[in-house]
């Protein structure tokens, strides 16, 4: 890596640093009843994390999912040359493990739910605007047309043991793999006989019961925008709460910004009206595939995502016109702070609305 580009990585970490310190004052104040909360801080999958858990058993259970994690990102880094995505995108077809196997196919569903929004064969793209490594640029339009046949879904096969790609195809689990790791570190908290836990990896918040006073935890929305402001906060328990945004990854060059979230339609940063998207589902994993897909997506075509898929999640989507939409399965627990930008609950048909929030649908 080049030092300019090792500088604009680090600066990027730090901004990372302090929003999650940020995050974390709103998430994890601790009430009388549960004493401090063992925490500890990590950097894996390219993002700083902080794990915090209450009670007794606390300590090792911290110390085990963070262990989950670095074993996570050990196995699905596509920088890592032990990786086993290392070793598919590198040699088109690789042994791995039931785990890899199964979010791949996992990724593939949602690939299929979503019309392609999600694709984790958007590697080639990500990695020609140089988010992979830093190193950012923008790619001419030949050299993106010559990526976009190798943006496919169906380039991935699915063996019993292995995984095959097609020529020139390469996968990247970043729309996801943070909502695992999340995931399966709430799973090995509650396996050691954790209650009370909150697990932040930079956009993906999982949170586990309740705080130990018995309130609900917070999670802070950035506002996308302002890195100084939040948007909203929102009271949740045992839920996954993930946001996908433009202020999250991007770089400028000839004074426009482009951030890391590919329309695999045109292998270009998404430009779908949003600025954010936070997803809250009992399920971290599906929670980061969604927040991706959505963002690509766009405002009306999320919602209409929302609506048909049973309404089994609910979402806060922040649009370029200053809007912020939210679901009504969570409109009650969220708070508004930005209050320059307008909020629209969308509920269905047959539930009552929100009072005090204008309505839509
Ligand atoms: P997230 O922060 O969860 O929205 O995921 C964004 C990351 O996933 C990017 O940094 C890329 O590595 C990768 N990515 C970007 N766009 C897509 C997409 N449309 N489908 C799948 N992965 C993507
Ligand atoms: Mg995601």
């Amino acid at each position: 890596m080049s030092l300019a580009a090792f500088l604009r990585r680090f600066r990027r970490v730090l901004a990372a640093a302090i929003a999650l310190a940020a995050a974390v004052t709103a998430t994890a104040g601790c009430g009388a009843a549960g004493g401090e909360p063992y925490t500890e801080d990590l950097f894996a999958m390219d993002t700083f994390m902080r794990l915090s858990a209450y009670g007794r058993f606390a300590e090792a259970a911290v110390r085990a999912a963070s262990d989950e994690i670095k074993r996570l990102d050990a196995a699905w880094s596509v920088t890592d040359g032990d990786s086993e995505i290392y070793a598919l995108n590198s040699f088109g077809r690789a042994e791995v493990s039931p785990e890899t196997l199964e979010i791949i196919n996992f990724a593939v569903s949602v690939s299929g739910e979503t019309a392609g929004a999600l694709d984790i064969t958007v590697y080639p793209a990500v990695s020609a605007w140089g988010f992979t490594t830093g190193e950012y640029r923008v790619p001419d339009d030949g050299e993106l047309s010559a990526i976009a046949p190798l943006v496919d879904c169906g380039a991935v096969k699915l063996g019993e043991t292995s995984v095959e790609l097609a020529p020139g195809a390469a996968v990247d689990l970043g729309a996801l793999a943070k909502g695992y790791a999340s995931q399966r570190a709430a799973e090995i908290f509650k396996e050691r006989g954790v209650t009370s836990g909150v697990v932040s990896l930079g956009g993906n918040v999982q949170t586990l019961g309740r705080k130990p006073d018995g309130s609900l935890w917070s999670v802070a929305i950035q506002d996308p925008e302002d890195g100084e402001r939040y948007a909203g906060a929102l009271g949740t328990s045992d839920a996954a709460v993930v946001t996908s945004g433009v202020y999250q990854r991007y770089f400028e060059a000839g004074g426009r910004r482009y951030h890391h979230i590919i329309d695999p339609a045109t292998c270009r940063p998404a430009e779908s009206g949003l600025l954010s998207v936070t997803v809250v589902a009992d399920n971290g994993a599906r929670a980061d595939a969604l927040s991706t897909a959505l963002f690509v997506m766009g405002r009306q075509a999320a919602e209409t995502y929302w609506r048909e898929s049973g309404r089994d999640f609910d979402m806060i989507l922040i649009t370029e016109d200053g809007e912020v939409y939210i679901t009504d399965g969570i409109a009650g627990s969220y708070t508004h702070i930005n209050t320059e930008r307008e909020l629209i609950a969308l509920t269905a048909p047959q539930r009552p609305a929100q009072p005090g929030v204008q309505t839509e649908g």
